[in-house]
């Protein structure tokens, strides 16, 4: 790896087509100080390459999140390496970490984090408040994003007027309308019914199909084992991957 940290590409570490998406290796994360220190993730080492499609499971507590908020720049490693499309993200100052985060990565939560108040096509151009695009482009764009989700018919509707699915579509079609890389998703059927979880877990696949590379943290176990791979947690440690590339058998090797 050969870093050019001044230049305007602090810590680019290439970006060949078969480049990993997200890159981890040795990370930690760690909280508080002395006999408080909570150990949230130790030692993780994966990669997810592009248009992978991946869960996250794990009982409560055991550093899914912590991950998840570490693969989307919203939280630095307090060891290892953390690198996104190619970029050092413990090397990145606040400025280019959230550039990377506003055009790169999409997030979808459990409880939707919608603006109250705020009609769903304007929740939706949020999504692109730091592209500089006009207005008038957002809500073009965010309106095609909520007719891809099946929300054409409730551009005008606030969240509180939106089921708990819709709202959750809303979410989602915010996630995505500027097209990023990575879509990470936090239990984002958790607090819904099983018909509406089936919808969104529908859209996240629609979504992978079309290309975007999706990390999705669930608690289902029927949805996680039917994802092409899986990430096992426990106690902050990666203990489990199964169904991915870094799973394949290591190649055989020659000794002479
Ligand atoms: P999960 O998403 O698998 O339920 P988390 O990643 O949220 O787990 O948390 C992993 C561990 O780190 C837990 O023991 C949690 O209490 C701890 N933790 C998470 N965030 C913080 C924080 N901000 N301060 C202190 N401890 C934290
Ligand atoms: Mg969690």
């Amino acid at each position: 790896m050969t870093g050019h940290l001044d230049d305007d590409d602090a810590g680019r570490t290439g970006s060949g087509p078969a480049e990993p998406v997200v890159s981890l290796t040795g990370v930690g994360r760690s909280y508080g100080r002395g006999a408080q220190r909570v150990h949230a993730l130790a030692d993780v080492t994966t990669a997810i390459g592009p248009g992978e499609l991946v869960a996250v499971v794990g009982p409560s507590g055991s550093g899914k999140s912590t991950l998840l908020h570490l693969i989307g720049t919203l939280d630095r490693p307090t060891t290892g390496e953390v690198v996104v499309d190619g970029l050092r993200v413990d090397r990145l100052d606040d400025r280019k970490l959230s550039g990377l985060r506003a055009h790169r990565i999409g997030f979808v939560f459990q409880q939707f984090h919608l603006s109250g108040g705020t009609r769903a096509v304007d929740n939706v151009a949020d999504g692109l408040l730091y592209t500089g695009l006009s207005r008038r482009v957002r809500r073009e764009r965010a309106t095609e994003a909520l007719h891809r989700v099946g929300l054409g018919h409730r551009l005008g509707h606030r969240p509180h007027e939106l089921s708990g699915g819709e709202r959750q579509r809303v979410a989602i079609a915010r996630a995505v309308v500027g097209d990023p890389a990575l879509l990470l998703a936090d239990e984002p059927t958790g607090a819904l019914d099983t018909r509406s979880g089936a919808m969104v877990v529908r859209l996240l696949r629609e979504l992978h199909e079309s290309g975007t590379t999706v990390v999705v943290i669930t608690h289902d176990t029927e949805l996680a084992a039917s994802l092409p791979r899986r990430l096992v947690m426990r106690d902050g440690r990666l203990v489990q991957d199964t169904g991915g590339p870094s799973t394949a058998p290591p190649p055989v090797l020659e000794h002479t």
